[in-house]
């Protein structure tokens, strides 16, 4: 007889950043670009370039994840770690880091726009964390490369806190997402046309160390096959599938995608997320939530919200609208995959898988957050149907009516509503939602398990900005270690979660945002 036991592959104490072993798959295993001038140009036949980081002026370590750096098998440096803030400010290199960046594409609002590539993320190298997994370390707002076209390959602090902030905040919310080790001042500031109004000044930069098994997007594929460079999108595909897709055929590792991106508007959707940028070349090719821009948390429900000024017109990518655009978005990386993949079938299956898998997860959801145990008895679809229409009539927060329908009172759920409380249709709506739940069991706990009290709210993350470019990090402290646990109580933080305060409607950055970062 044979024992399988679950081997942990390996046991590592945690170690100081500079005691990590870094590898570099990508860079061994893919066609690199041949030229090493650091200068903005067309690329060719290649799925990278090796460039450095520049260096900063005064590298300053600003916050650390703690869960990134247990998930890594590091230890949190000093506060005046000099060496820490060196690697994570991309002055140093340590031993064996091959840094590079990625040659990529995308169709950006619906038009294909060439080659884009990592303008200002420079990938150091991988490691291999202590669970066995492979990841990489990226700097974001680490300098120029070939890809930066005329930007200047740095990131404002404003940006790159709100992205730290956000990728933890997902991940406790059990949200697959790229994570974020540390953020680090610069000691030197970028120029920014916040409001694209012509009045550009300078800011506070910042870079974040960013984390993920992988950072390719579907317009990786896109711009190999755009270029017909069919040898490197062969061997892109072959390197993503055995790295990451268990060595599974390209056919079945598109539909994995497709399956673990229905996954994930899912959760967007369930959560009220909203990106606010789903260009293609913001989309994980392992289903992550990845590129933290003008993104946004549903405050007032409305289907046709977005956070991002930029959009304002369009629309495209509001909040009612992701799921639609990530099948897109798919069917981009479907027609990308055509070289590898001439039987359109399989393609297309994989696109049905998408809207299948989105279907059954969002039903799943759903069930959870009313605390039933499924959407299957006759009279349920009118049920949800009404109590959505009812949410967008009033303005009502989403994060706060769906935690504290655990209560189905008027009283209870009053802190949810901007305006007036629609009190006779509510009324009736948690007569028939009393009716329907009483029999179920576990209702208040499902219900607490998936309706979080904390979300990365624009104006807290704002505060947090404002405070620390003041100097202080104690307001982005407190937020982060509330994110970590959003479905639990702590009452102490009450003040998290209530509704935006009315003077952050319309002030910048704590509603909408311009993509400026
Ligand atoms: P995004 O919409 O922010 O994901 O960026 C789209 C493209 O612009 C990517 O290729 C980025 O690398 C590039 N990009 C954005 N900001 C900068 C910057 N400040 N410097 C260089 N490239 C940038
Ligand atoms: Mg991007």
């Amino acid at each position: 007889m044979v024992l399988f036991m679950q081997v942990k592959i390996s046991d590592r104490p945690a170690v100081d950043l500079s005691q990590l072993r870094f590898e570099n798959t990508f860079v061994a295993e893919l066609p690199a670009d041949p030229v090493l001038v650091n200068r903005p140009r067309q690329v060719h036949n290649a799925c990278y370039t090796r460039v450095e980081p520049t260096p900063v002026a005064a590298p300053r370590l600003l916050a650390w994840s703690d869960a990134t750096g247990e998930l890594l098998g590091i230890k949190r440096p000093a506060a005046n770690d000099a060496l820490a803030a060196e690697v994570l400010g991309g002055n140093r290199l340590l031993p064996a880091m091959q840094p590079y960046a990625a040659r990529y594409g995308g169709h950006q609002f619906g038009h294909w726009a060439g080659q884009l590539g990592d303008g200002r993320a420079i990938t150091l190298g991988e490691i291999i964390a202590p669970d066995g997994r492979r990841q990489e370390l990226q700097l974001k707002g680490a300098g120029r490369t070939p890809y930066s076209r005329t930007a200047d390959g740095r990131a404002v602090l404003r940006s790159s806190l709100r992205e730290f902030t956000c990728s933890e905040a997902m991940h406790h919310l059990g949200v697959p997402s790229t994570r974020a080790l540390s953020l680090v001042g610069t000691g030197e500031s970028v120029v920014r046309d916040m409001f694209y109004d012509g009045n550009a000044r300078p800011e506070p930069g910042a870079i974040v160390c960013r984390v993920a098994p992988s950072f390719v997007r579907l317009g990786n594929f896109e711009l190999l096959a755009d270029r017909d460079e069919h040898a490197a999108l062969r061997r892109l595909a072959d390197y993503v599938r055995t790295n990451y897709f268990s060595g599974k055929s390209i056919e079945e590792t598109f539909q994995e995608i497709c399956q673990r991106t229905g996954e994930l508007m899912a959760d967007w959707m369930r959560l009220g997320f909203v990106h606010g940028v789903m260009n293609t070349d913001n989309l994980s090719i392992l289903g992550l939530t990845i590129d933290y821009g003008p993104y946004g948390w549903l405050e007032g429900y409305d289907l046709e919200w977005t956070p991002n000024t930029t959009d304002a017109q369009g629309r495209r990518y509001c909040y009612g609208n992701q799921p639609h655009v990530a099948q897109w978005n798919l069917a981009r990386l479907a027609e990308a995959l055509l070289p590898l993949i001439p039987d359109q079938a399989q393609l297309q299956a994989g696109l049905t898988l998408y809207a299948d898998t989105f279907s059954a997860a969002w039903q799943r959801a759903l069930a959870q957050k009313l605390g039933v145990s499924a959407l299957d008895q006759p009279g349920d679809d009118a049920l949800v149907g009404e109590l959505f229409r009812l949410l967008a009539e009033q303005e009502t927060d989403f994060t706060i009516f769906f935690r504290r329908l655990a209560t189905p009172t008027l009283e209870s759920l009053q802190p949810a509503y901007y305006g007036d409380l629609p009190s006779k249709e509510l009324g009736t709506w948690l007569k028939k939602y009393e009716n329907r739940t009483k029999s179920e069991i576990g209702r208040v706990e499902r219900m607490r398990s998936a309706n979080p009290k904390y979300v990365c709210r624009n104006y807290l993350a704002q505060q947090a900005i404002d405070a620390m470019e003041q100097g202080d990090a104690t307001v982005l402290e407190r937020l982060l270690l509330v994110l970590q646990k959003p479905y639990d109580e702590q009452p102490e933080h009450e003040d998290l979660a209530a509704r935006r305060p009315e003077w952050a409607r319309h002030k910048a950055g704590c509603s909408a945002l311009s993509c400026s970062s």
